[in-house]
């Protein structure tokens, strides 16, 4: 284990800082010189790693430069949705080498790994070693025992996804929430985000967090971090309204898709999309007041999450910022005036845009953190 640990953060300072001279890992990893050199070898035996270039000479010999070597090893990453698949194949430095599409109609568990298993075989074409498969999955996930909770895009309950494929596939699988995918996908390899402390906010038919901490994903005790979505927000006076999860007065009621659709329908007895509230806000008032209380309300639970946990950003991507100005506006404006009260400083607040690919992309990521982190 010891020798996995110092492996994993020597890969770290290599991830990190690449090019980096091994004097340079030696100081910033505490390991000796000897450690190093025996580790970098085995590494660069392994085609992990490379000599690229010559650093600068402080006088002497000038020293050799490692790096992490792109075509050293690759992963794949699919986020399932409900009627197709997004797939990946990313490098060991997290570039995607090839992406597709690929339509599906979700059913049982067992046939969805058979599909898994063709993409894995399709998609496993750079000649370099798989290190694995990483799946996203909307709902809740047991990442650590690599269980799907309860997933109602796909209809599954307690399905052992990561144990169904592992004994189908025979190589590491990664299971996680869509937010986890998207956050490790910033926080790995995104040049902005890597080694930060970040809340990443997933604005969908169900609301996603995820909390990064030095760049890592933070799990918690019983593996649940980050359920700001079941939160209670309602007051005494409003009993709150009945939530997916049982409980009552949920943000994920008031603030997620399926909260604010279901809000719209109560009040105007209409079912719509997400798109065609957004369209009907510009001339109806009861809708255009239900997504502006949802994003309010968002605002204002996300800022007392950054006012407990001060992160270098707060994030948000995903189906959300596809709501334009009827929800982002207010969502920002709420969150910045309820930051500045009370917490003494602002929080840097950004809008990414998080294309399918970028899902694909992340979910295959989770699969590379294992290489730069021991669990
Ligand atoms: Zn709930």
């Amino acid at each position: 284990l010891i020798r996995e640990i110092n492996e994993a953060l020597v890969l770290d300072q290599l991830r990190l800082n690449s090019p980096i001279a091994r004097s340079t890992i030696a100081n910033r990893t505490g390991l000796s010189p000897a450690t190093i050199t025996g580790i970098t070898a085995k590494l660069s035996q392994a085609g992990i790693i490379s000599e690229i270039s010559l650093g600068a000479s402080a006088g002497g010999r000038p020293p050799r430069l490692l790096a992490v070597n792109p075509s050293g090893g690759h992963a794949v990453g699919v986020r399932l949705g409900d009627d197709h698949l997004m797939v990946a194949t990313v490098d060991l430095v997290g570039e995607v080498i090839m992406s597709e599409s690929i339509p599906w109609k979700s059913g049982s568990p067992a046939e969805a790994v058979e599909v898994l298993a063709d993409i894995v075989k399709r998609f496993d074409v750079t000649g370099s070693q798989l290190l694995g498969l990483g799946v996203a999955v909307s709902g809740s996930v047991d990442h650590r025992a690599g269980l799907v909770r309860y997933s109602g895009t796909l209809d599954w309950k307690d399905v052992p996804l990561r144990e169904m494929l592992f004994d189908r596939l025979g190589i590491p699988v990664v299971i996680d929430r869509y937010v986890n995918a998207m956050a490790a996908s910033l926080a790995l390899f995104g040049k902005q985000h890597s080694d930060q402390d970040l809340i990443v906010i997933n604005v969908g038919p169900s609301l996603g967090v995820s909390l990064v901490q030095g760049g890592r994903i933070m799990r918690g005790a019983g593996g649940a971090a980050g359920g700001l979505a079941h939160t209670s927000v309602s007051m005494s006076s409003d009993r709150g309204r009945q939530c997916h999860c049982g409980a009552t007065g949920c943000l994920e009621t008031v603030a997620s898709e399926w909260g604010m659709l279901r809000e719209i329908k109560r009040l105007t007895g209409q079912r719509m999309t997400i798109a065609a509230a957004v369209r009907r806000s510009q001339t109806d008032l009861f809708v255009a007041g239900v997504l502006r209380r949802g994003a309010q309300a968002l605002g204002r639970a996300v800022a007392n999450l950054a006012k407990v946990l001060d992160p270098h950003q707060v994030v948000v991507g995903g189906d959300g910022t596809q709501m334009g100005e009827s929800f982002a506006g207010p969502f920002e404006t709420t969150f910045h005036k309820s930051c500045r009260h009370g917490a003494g400083h602002d929080f840097d607040l950004a809008f990414v845009t998080f294309d399918e690919v970028s899902w694909a992309r992340g979910a295959g990521c989770q699969v590379l953190a294992s290489l730069f982190s021991v669990e």
